[in-house]
């Protein structure tokens, strides 16, 4: 029906007869003469129109907004003074011979360029007309860029796109699943899975070596942050490989991809220890493109006569950390106040802090509510985050987990509010994770899951379960995690023992995984890999905020489809077919809403 797509037509076809089918993106009526600036997804350009050619001229009138129309007409240079240089075909218009309506449009929900006036559900209601935005065309032609560079990287070094089942058994990831009923097997349900994690691991044992797949996972998490419920994953496993070989693969992998989609070449990645991540940055996730680093300070707070410090710095499980902030001086009482509500979202009591005013002074020199309660120690406190005149210190003491959380939060906010970036990209590996972690009971869950292999023996787990690291890797870029994988177990016994100190019983672990178990029998290579989380990773070389920016059908945050109008009831004799019978409050909770 075409012969080019809007965005190509450019000076190089003048006097050329081009035909272009897409959408009206706006028609302006000159006195006689109409312009309408046809677009579709290579983008926009200007066809004139007048009164001569009749009936081209009748369905030009004719033709509103998201009209779709086909026009033939001859390209020609715009006259002097009403070039566009902004736009890709702003030197050059159309002179329409046919204008032909394929299709009507009601006046759609909003303008396109004024997408911004509208709320999010109003888009995602009407997702159809939003993707048609030029700035959500870009972003899904970004996404498809990003795949086929990743699947031509992965194909070349040997590794085979092989699928794996969608209807299956639970996965553990951390997450709860998403059910589906079976009607064949009453009573019984699939899960979705949470990732491929155990058929890529059986692709190894039967010896395909090296597998990907960008797969969809299903994670049915509580509603924080940008997650969403079903995700993208470049999932990838290899045989006989060390961390060192899927390290280096992937790593070679992502700056290959950078190279080719943005042109920015990454330096080699640093590697850091999850300990030095956590007691320098207090995130698993450091985000390197800020200079600020947190300072142990427990030793010397054990000194003061100050409970709200000296309790956590006693503590086996509490920290009190500096964050000196330099120039930070400057900040207001009202910024300090909200910085203080801020560190609260993570439950932190409260934000002390002491201003650097000018040090030759001494005390007299600082300005601060604590500097009170520790004079014996502010020379040796001041020394050991080498303050200067025209910096603030903040302080966090509590429970380590919690000053992590909110002065590893909080040096993120100060970071971006305050601009200290000094890089555009920061990629880094953080490595030797621990094993388990334990709840406020002492009950050990995994870091990763359960599969990931010690860097000790089965014996010396057993031991010391708590204190025994992980052969886990994380790619971290920009404070993100852009994918995190491990060596696996590869053998019954130390898989077991794994599953006997996470409290999973020989009878429940031969339920739920006696197919790996079993597997694990008949000759498995030592294996690892890793896996991307595909949208995080769009959505940062995109540069967009959110990752339901760069996905085509997005749920919300409460996880629906407003589009569809997902999760939706289903009739009683689905359910009577599935067995199934609603509790009267679910029936009753559902038809409320
Ligand atoms: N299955 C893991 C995840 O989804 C990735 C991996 O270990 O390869 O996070």
């Amino acid at each position: 029906m075409r012969s080019h797509y809007c965005g190509q037509l450019n000076e190089t076809l003048v006097d050329q007869t081009v035909t272009v089918c897409g959408w009206v993106h706006r028609r302006r009526d000159h006195g006689g003469v109409i312009f309408l600036d046809m677009r579709d997804r290579d983008g926009v350009a200007q066809f004139v129109v007048d009164p001569d050619t009749a009936e081209a001229f009748a369905n030009a009138d004719r033709a509103r907004s998201e009209f779709v129309l086909r026009i033939t007409g001859r390209v020609r240079l715009r006259p002097e003074g009403t070039q566009n240089p902004n736009m890709p075909t702003g030197m050059i218009e159309v002179l329409a011979k046919d204008v032909e309506v394929l299709n009507t449009a009601v006046t759609p929900p909003f303008q396109l360029d004024e997408h911004g006036k509208v709320g999010e559900e109003v888009r995602l209601k009407h997702r159809y007309i939003d993707l048609r935005r030029p700035d959500m065309i870009d972003k899904l032609r970004l996404r498809s860029r990003i795949s086929h560079t990743v699947r031509a990287f992965l194909e070349n070094q040997g590794f085979l796109d092989i699928e794996t089942p969608v209807l299956t058994r639970a996965t553990p990831e951390g997450a709860r699943d998403y059910l589906v009923p079976s009607r064949t097997h009453a009573g019984s349900f699939f899960a979705l899975p949470q990732s491929p994690q155990l058929f890529k691991q059986l692709l190894m044992v039967a010896g395909f070596d090296r597998y990907y797949q960008i797969a969809k996972c299903f994670r049915d998490e509580d509603l924080r942050a940008d997650r969403q419920p079903e995700f993208t994953q470049i999932d990838i496993e290899a045989s006989f490989v060390e961390e060192q070989d899927i390290m280096g693969i992937t790593e070679s992998m992502i700056r290959q991809l950078f190279k080719e989609v943005l042109d920015v070449e990454l330096a080699d990645f640093p590697r850091m220890t999850w300990q030095d991540a956590m007691d320098r940055f207090g995130s698993d996730k450091p985000d390197l493109r800020i200079p600020l680093e947190l300072t142990d300070v427990d030793d010397l707070m054990q000194q003061v006569d100050f409970k709200v410090f000296s309790g956590p710095a006693n503590a086996d499980d509490g920290r009190v950390a500096a964050l000196k902030v330099p120039g930070g001086a400057s900040l207001s009482r009202k910024e300090i106040d909200e910085y203080t509500k801020f560190v609260g979202i993570y439950g932190a009591k409260g934000l002390a802090w002491i201003k650097v005013n000018e040090r030759a002074k001494g005390l007299d020199g600082l300005q601060s509510p604590i500097v009170k309660f520790m004079e014996n120690i502010v020379e040796d406190l001041l020394d050991r985050v080498d303050a200067k005149d025209g910096d603030i210190i903040f302080f966090g003491a509590d429970k380590a987990r919690i000053v992590n959380e909110a002065i590893g939060a909080l040096r993120v906010k100060l970071g971006a509010d305050l601009e200290l970036y000094t890089q555009d990209w920061a990629p880094l590996w953080v490595v030797d994770f621990p094993m388990f972690e334990a709840d406020d009971n002492g009950r050990l869950s995994p870091l990763h899951h359960p599969f990931t292999a010690p860097s000790c023996s089965p014996e010396a787990l057993k031991d010391d379960p708590a204190s025994a690291l992980s052969r886990a890797y994380d790619m971290v870029l920009n404070g993100t995690e852009l994918g995190g994988g491990s060596i696996r177990i590869h053998d019954q016994t130390m898989q077991r023992t794994v599953f006997d100190i996470l409290g999973i019983s020989d009878a429940e672990a031969q339920e739920k995984f006696g197919f790996l178990l079993d597997a694990l029998q008949y000759g498995a290579p030592p294996h690892g890999g890793l896996a991307f989380g595909l949208d995080r990773l769009v959505m940062l070389m995109a540069g967009a905020k959110t990752i339901r920016e760069v996905i085509a059908f997005p749920k919300t945050q409460s996880a629906a489809c407003l589009m569809t109008d997902a999760p939706g009831e289903v009739s009683s004799e689905q359910l009577k077919d599935l067995n199934i019978r609603l509790r009267q409050k679910a029936k009753a909770d559902s038809t409320a809403e």
